[in-house]
């Protein structure tokens, strides 16, 4: 090669590698300062906020949302109507907002707003600030907005609010104007009905003014406390940094423990010390270290300085580095809702999926993680409870959906969160069926390809906005095999597999036919174990054809035979076996329960009677 062909080959490779690296999705930043001043008699609050926001997009803005979600708890708001209209009512909602009082209900009132100094014209239309800009915000460029506003926290109904049930006194989530996201989707300014966020990425600066009795637990580093009364407050200031929100919660009778773990993580708990909550509460931090051990080696490295769980909220809501949740519960309902809640650090906290098109990839997926981290810490004996074998970990989990399926009310994945027709296809949607989701992938590419397909999905996308098929293409690069078809079929549909044992029937040669067939309405690969009645056993796998390839060998102690690919167009599928139908003791369809197979009555088929 001479010197000029050399270099632009050189020059050729560096284009492609610049473009390897530019071809990441482009995505908004927003850093907040704000300052929040409390009133605590009148439940209301003054803020003031800037907002630096860079717009990376390749578009000019020219307007802009912001989510003013306390407005939502109002009569005749969207989500009183749509809590009351809906076919299942949320016991916790249902018509409590269409009684609130006007000292009761929530509010933000926007007094001022500013981008670089210039005054902006702005509407309320229900949960959503519109404003137009009289310029446009241009691609890479960075704003100043200033706003200043006044709020009234409602009375505990959802999620955020005054005085829960538990009697804490501030639950603040959703409380502040936070700029809508705008990313390779568009605008995502979801009026907010009651279910599920997206956000933009940037660092929050926050200093909190509350009467001085109150202790402040919120997302991000405690900065400094100011032990100096003004007043009759106090100042916190919190930063968290690289997040897409940011939750507090305020009350004088917390209790506050921490515990450092060993990787430098801070964990800091703040409860109500009463009879009920005393013992478990104690018990809480050791719990959760290794919880965190666990899910750090199997999910990725949690990349924050410190989690706080906090008690508040109606349940149990995940915010950045800090949790609501409601703490008088016995220790397996308080393990099991601090590591849900924890899980999510990881979906969708820091894998920040937009969550109101793809519930399931948030609660789901977080669903699944948190059903192996308890049984893990039932395994090692940090918790009370007889631990379950893997192959039957899910199975109640795939029986309550297969129920759910045949009721005639299941959606389809693809739904918006906000627009099911039920709370109950919501719910069964996002969290278990997103549940399957995950653990049947790791049946269709193999364990090993799953387990490093899970990290490698954390680390490539981490701190950004995966959807569905960046999930399914990160599984198949790593697994080598097709599997948008798995995508199509669990995500856009509600169809289900059906493979049954059709017949065992002996052959000429000393050998044994053995006939399947799919009756359900989605293709599978099929692994099926043909036990002998000496106590040994083969297992088969039949690949299914348009994956391109099969997963390896899971388990390398067993006989191992790869049959003919299935495809699936084809109902019907039968091979031969070199072995006397005489020395079959039963046959085995999916002998790991991980297939969602809609009849397992079928799966099975006994040679000779025990
Ligand atoms: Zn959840």
């Amino acid at each position: 090669m001479n010197l000029i062909l050399k270099t632009l080959t050189f020059l050729v490779f560096c284009n492609v590698a610049l473009i390897a690296q530019t071809s990441q999705r482009w995505q908004q930043e927003a850093n907040y300062k704000m300052n929040i001043d409390v009133d605590v008699d009148k439940h209301q609050y003054k803020g003031s906020q800037t907002i630096e926001y860079t717009n990376n997009s390749p578009d000019p803005l020219n307007k802009i949302f912001y989510h003013l979600y306390f407005n939502a708890f109002q009569p005749n708001s969207m989500m009183d109507v749509r809590s009351q209209d809906i076919s299942d009512p949320d016991r916790r909602v249902k018509s409590r907002i269409g009684r609130l009082n006007a000292d009761e209900i929530g509010y933000i009132q926007v007094n001022s707003l500013s981008m670089d100094g210039t005054a902006l014209n702005y509407e309320t239309v229900g949960t959503i600030l519109e404003v137009a800009l009289a310029s446009p915000i241009l691609p890479g460029s960075t704003v100043k907005l200033e706003m200043e506003w006044d709020a009234q926290v409602p009375v505990q109904i959802r999620r955020s609010g005054r005085d829960n049930k538990e009697g804490i006194n501030y639950s603040m989530s959703q409380w502040y104007p936070k700029l809508c996201e705008y990313d390779y989707q568009g605008w995502h300014a979801n009026p907010y009905v009651g279910r599920e966020f997206h956000g933009i990425w940037g660092d929050f600066d926050v200093n909190i003014n509350i009467a001085s009795d109150h202790i402040v637990g919120a997302s991000g580093l405690l900065q400094a406390q100011m032990d100096k009364v003004v007043g009759g407050k106090k100042n916190w200031h919190f930063i968290a940094e690289n997040v897409h929100d940011f939750v507090w919660a305020a009350d004088p009778d917390y209790t506050v423990t921490q515990k450092t773990r060993a990787d430098g993580t801070e964990m800091k708990f703040y409860f109500q010390e009463n009879d009920k909550t005393r013992e478990v509460w104690a018990r809480l931090p050791d719990i959760m270290d290794k919880a965190f051990d666990y899910i750090n080696t199997h999910f990725g490295q949690y990349p924050y300085p410190i989690y706080s769980i906090i008690q508040g909220g109606d349940g149990g809501m995940e915010y950045p580095m800090a949790t609501l949740i409601t703490g008088e519960r016995g220790l397996g309902s308080l393990v099991g809702v601090s590591v849900h809640e924890l899980m999510h650090s990881w979906y969708q906290m820091i894998l920040g999926t937009n969550e109101s098109l793809y519930a399931w990839m948030d609660e789901g997926f977080t669903s699944y993680a948190t059903d192996r981290v308890m049984n893990h810490l039932k395994e090692i004996g940090a918790l009370p409870g007889e631990p379950v074998s893997k192959e039957n970990l899910f199975v109640n989990t795939y029986a309550s959906y297969i129920n759910f399926n045949a009721s005639g009310i299941d959606e389809p994945l693809s739904t918006h969160a906000d627009h099911f027709n039920s709370n109950a296809a919501y719910g069964v949607g996002s969290y278990v069926k997103g549940n399957i989701f995950l653990n049947q992938l790791e049946y269709i590419i193999g364990k090993e390809n799953f387990d490093k397909g899970m990290l490698r999905y954390f680390d490539e996308w981490k701190f950004r906005h995966p959807n569905p098929n960046d999930f399914i293409r990160v599984m198949e690069k790593e697994s080598g095999l097709e599997l948008d078809w798995y995508k199509e079929y669990w995500v856009n549909s509600t169809r289900l597999p059906d493979y049954n044992i059709k017949g065992v029937s002996a052959e000429e040669r000393k050998s044994t036919k053995i006939k399947l067939s799919n009756k359900g309405q989605m293709p599978m690969p099929v692994d099926l174990v043909v036990n002998f009645k000496d106590g040994s056993k083969t297992v088969y796998h039949i690949p299914l054809r348009i994956m391109r390839g099969e997963k390896p060998i899971e388990n390398e102690n067993d006989n191992y035979v790869v049959l003919e690919d299935w495809p699936w167009t084809h109902p019907d599928y039968e091979f031969v076996i070199p072995f006397k139908i005489k020395k079959i003791k039963s046959v085995n369809l999916d002998p790991s329960n991980r297939m969602c197979d809609m009849d397992r009555s079928n799966n099975e088929k006994l040679l000779i009677k025990n």
